[in-house]
């Protein structure tokens, strides 16, 4: 039987998520194993292509891709990371006190991507002071009926990403094992 590119890209797909754990954990021991070698390896590669890697950290692609590996890191669960991305770097207004937001990393008005700690999904765009839930001192005075109103809209936004940015089916069983525990 003869398979179709698209066949067999489905079939290595499959492979992969049954024995992920095995092979990430052969990977793993293959690491450990050539560590040297690797080490050597990565070390003359970069020195091979200096110019080229700073050059390339220059770049935007560089930028979005150390971005999303650190959301990764903060644990931040997605099924379109790259739309994430679009979504927050033309985000110009901070989703809860709507401040100019700037890229950077020490202005209080800086872009932070805002999730749900328990969950991981992604909630919201938010300025580092309303990220860092330091709001109240720094805001101007709001009535009890404008708060109201403004944390109804944050909800609804919330239930609105979740939906577009939610966990795939990869990321489903672990999630609810999670909210579970
Ligand atoms: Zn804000």
């Amino acid at each position: 039987m003869v398979l179709s590119k698209e066949e067999k890209n489905i079939y290595n797909k499959n492979y992969f998520e049954k024995n992920k754990d095995k092979l990430k954990e052969q990977r793993k021991i293959y690491r450990e194993k050539n560590k040297e070698q690797i080490a050597s390896k990565v070390k003359e590669y970069a020195e091979k292509h200096k110019d080229k890697i700073l050059e390339y950290h220059k770049t935007e692609a560089y930028r979005k891709c150390v971005r999303i590996s650190g959301w990764k890191q903060h644990g931040i669960i997605s099924d379109n990371f790259d739309e994430l991305y679009n979504h927050y770097i033309n985000c110009w207004k901070c989703e809860l006190c709507h401040v100019e937001l700037i890229e950077g990393d020490t202005a209080s008005n800086r872009r932070c991507l805002d999730h749900d700690h328990k969950t991981g999904l992604f909630r919201n765009i938010l300025c580092n002071t309303c990220n860092s839930w330091k709001t109240a001192e720094r805001k101007p005075k709001k009535t009890k009926e404008e708060k109201k109103q403004q944390l109804q809209e944050y909800r609804d936004n919330n239930k609105k990403n979740q939906k577009i940015y939610g966990a795939n089916r990869r990321f489903r069983e672990k999630l609810q094992a999670f909210i579970l525990s």
